[in-house]
């Protein structure tokens, strides 16, 4: 099995060393990462600079870097380095949570996103910390990912969906087990903060506190992790709002061709 790993956090992130160390005991692998952090990029990519990949040597790993978003990452090492096709994208292990809507932000979540639009089973992988320097529990991770590597191989996944995981960063033997949920919402207060610099302008700072009750979302991927299990949310690339499609057409006026008259 040809596995391409990538991530967000850039090609030296520990997670991304844990996610390699896993996936060779179970198919080839190759790592292609940005240069640095590229967090926050969503589904990005370079279209108007060159795009350069470098070997890293002494990685365990094979290790490429590029000057690129982790789209661009999946794309050349789909084209440049699997030439014959790669079965597997993972993308992660990032070094904090995707959940909910914050997906739509995520370099992680938007590298496994390229690859089912490539056709290519991917997964994101992510590990739930909540607290900026509190403890990554990424050898949860490791045994965790070890035991399920098959299984998440083997789930069926149709078309044009990716799988996104989320381990709670505890101890593993505090991990309750996995759950497979629906997105929640992670919900933001104070997200521009604005402050001054030395001579007194303004600039403006985006981040915000994440305000919400995960208990108030019962059987989404929030309220799994808060509650000390994995989340796998399965994203489908097709993003059309069904019931909303059902309502607008009944709302169209009767000249529109949705009518049932005409
Ligand atoms: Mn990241």
């Amino acid at each position: 099995m040809n596995i391409l790993i990538t991530n967000d956090d850039g090609l030296y992130a520990e997670g991304l060393r844990v996610l390699a160390e896993v996936a060779q005991q179970f198919g080839d692998v190759k790592v292609i990462a940005p240069d640095r952090e590229r967090s926050a990029c969503g589904h990005a990519m370079t279209m108007r600079d060159p795009l350069r990949m470098r070997r890293i040597e002494h990685l365990p790993f094979e290790g490429y870097e590029l000057n690129g978003l982790p789209v661009d990452c999946v794309n050349v090492g789909n084209t440049i380095l699997f030439p014959e096709g790669c079965d597997l994208i993972l993308s992660g292990i990032n070094e904090g949570p995707n959940l909910g809507f914050d997906i739509t932000y995520s370099g992680t979540v938007a590298g496994a996103m390229e690859g089912a639009i490539n056709d290519i089973r991917s997964i994101a992988l992510s590990m739930a910390l909540f607290v900026t320097g509190a403890p990554l529990h990424l050898d949860t991770a490791r045994r965790w990912l070890a035991e399920n590597f098959a299984l998440l191989c083997e789930l069926p996944v149709e078309a044009g969906t990716f799988l996104n995981v989320n381990i709670p960063s505890i101890q593993y033997d505090e991990l309750r087990g996995m759950r497979v949920c629906q997105m929640g919402k992670r919900v933001y207060k104070d997200r521009v903060e604005e402050r001054n610099d030395p001579w007194g302008r303004p600039y403006y700072w985006q981040g915000g506190v994440v305000v919400m009750n995960p208990s108030e979302q019962p059987g989404t991927d929030v309220e799994a992790v808060s509650e000390g299990f994995v989340s796998i949310t399965p994203v489908s690339l097709d993003w059309t709002s069904y019931d909303a499609i059902t309502k607008l057409r009944a709302a169209m006026p009767t000249h529109s061709g949705h009518s049932g008259i005409l």
